[in-house]
């Protein structure tokens, strides 16, 4: 069966009539009941006036109950002694009422149908000698309900319909904004996430939905950004391997060389395939650990032991610059992390370290404890020092502080990238301390319960 869809608009406008709609009835049948009880009230008190009035003129003189009726005006009224009837005002008979009681019910007042179709409210007193009766026409009440009926019946059919047409002008009222919303939105595309929507309050529910839709262009925005830089980036990066290796290759062709001559070709295109298989498995490493494919695989590890392997590892590089490199292994630490993730940080910053640091200059590396759970692996150098105004971005993939600086030395950018999460994919951070053109310090923390 197919489903009926009404525009928002047309939903909040029935839904507001539909409930108004409620109020109403139940409002009304409220006002009904309260106005028949005031006027069954009042009835009923005149109904007890008159009867304590004919009681106490039988009780005191029963001859002058005619005047009771005459003077008095109460025309509705019957008094019976011993069976018999005693007196009887002249309406009685044309009313024709004929209550059939018994004598318990006789302290309320109750309504009955005469003979005449006419609405009586009457009451009783017995006496175990006589009996009074006395009656009145409910017409007044009868007829003050019946009108009060046709007023709300005509009413509430009247309200409900204002209650559509008001809603449904006020519903579209107050959709304005998303109507324009819509249309802004429309025109936005991936050229174009700069844009953002018009909040006119933000601290209504339309206003924080476009404060809420902003913000996430914003972060689209940023999203798109960094994948053209990282496009940018890369295309940038391979080309120039790719180019160093077609050029010496076309050089080496233009005319025959020796058996050694050749071997420096294949040297150093290889050198530039190194490159290229660096580039490439550190971005697939980046790529991995972005998409949340990487999962890392926690064991305890002693730390000195890791830093001892990366110094042994990359001492060569030092020596090859006479450089100082130092290792204090200090107190035993052991942290739960993923020791190759680890390594690969250690290894990058000791590589910057041993790279962006002139010859004979001196190259340290610490482990210290530098909270209550934390402890810190330093790389300090003597090196070139980083400016303040690339501190923040120097993590960034494909970012270098002077591309001349790390072009020469083989560097494309990501080597901070990948030590920034390997710290952080082990529930640690990086921190930099530096001073331009006197070194840097380089502290992966990392928790030591985890
Ligand atoms: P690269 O492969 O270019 O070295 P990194 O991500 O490792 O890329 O470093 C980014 C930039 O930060 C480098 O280009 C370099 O300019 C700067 N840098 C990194 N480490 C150091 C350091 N120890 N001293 C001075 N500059 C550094």
């Amino acid at each position: 069966m197919k489903r009926v869809s009404f525009s928002v608009r047309a939903r909040l406008a029935l839904w507001h009539a539909g409930v108004l709609a409620l109020i109403v009835c139940a409002f009304s049948a409220a006002i009904f009941l309260f106005v028949r009880a005031n006027l069954y009230d009042e009835l009923d008190q005149r109904l007890n006036r008159e009867l304590a009035t004919v009681q106490q003129i039988y009780r005191r003189e029963p001859g002058e109950l005619q005047d009771v009726e005459q003077q008095l005006g109460i025309s509705l009224f019957q008094v019976t002694e011993r069976g018999g009837i005693l007196y009887r005002t002249q309406a009685w008979p044309r009313a024709g009422i004929t209550p059939t009681l018994s004598e318990a019910d006789t302290q309320t007042p109750r309504s009955l149908v005469s003979a005449d179709r006419q609405r009586y409210r009457f009451q009783t007193v017995f006496a175990p000698t006589y009996r009074i009766t006395v009656a009145l026409e409910e017409r007044a009440v009868q007829d003050t309900l019946r009108t009060l009926t046709i007023i709300l019946i005509a009413g509430i059919p009247c309200t409900i319909a204002l209650a559509v047409v008001g809603g449904y002008f006020l519903a579209r009222r107050v959709l304005i904004p998303v109507g324009a919303m819509a249309e802004k939105m429309q025109k936005i595309t991936a050229e174009s996430l700069v844009e953002s929507l018009p909040v006119d309050n933000p601290r209504d529910e339309f206003g924080r939905l476009a404060s809420v839709f902003n913000e996430m262009l914003a972060r689209l925005h940023g999203a798109f950004e960094q994948l053209r830089r990282f496009t940018a980036d890369v295309s940038h990066e391979l080309r120039t391997p790719l180019t160093a290796m077609r050029s010496v290759g076309e050089v080496a062709l233009q005319q025959p060389l020796d058996r050694a001559a050749y071997r420096d070709v294949i040297g150093s295109m290889l050198e530039e395939t190194d490159r290229l298989t660096r580039l490439i498995e550190n971005l697939l490493m980046l790529t991995r650990a972005e998409t949340g494919r990487f999962t890392s695989k926690r064991e305890t590890v002693d730390l000195n032991a890791l830093v001892v392997s990366v110094v042994e590892k990359l001492r060569v590089l030092a020596e090859e610059k006479e450089q100082n490199l130092q290792f204090k292994c200090g107190a035993f630490f052991s942290i739960q992390c993923d020791p190759a993730v680890l390594q690969q940080a250690v290894i990058n910053l000791l590589h910057n370290a041993i790279k962006y640091t002139p010859n004979k200059g001196t190259i340290q590396l610490r482990i210290r404890s530098v909270a209550a759970n934390e402890v810190a692996i330093e790389i300090e150098d003597t090196g070139l020092g980083i400016p303040v105004s690339d501190r923040e971005r120097i993590f960034e993939r494909f970012y270098r502080v002077d591309s001349g600086r790390s072009r020469d030395t083989g560097g494309v950018g990501l080597g901070l990238a990948i030590g920034r999460w390997a710290a952080e994919a082990n529930g640690g951070r990086i921190e930099l301390d530096s001073e331009e053109h006197r070194g840097s310090i380089f502290r992966i923390i990392l928790p030591t319960t985890s």
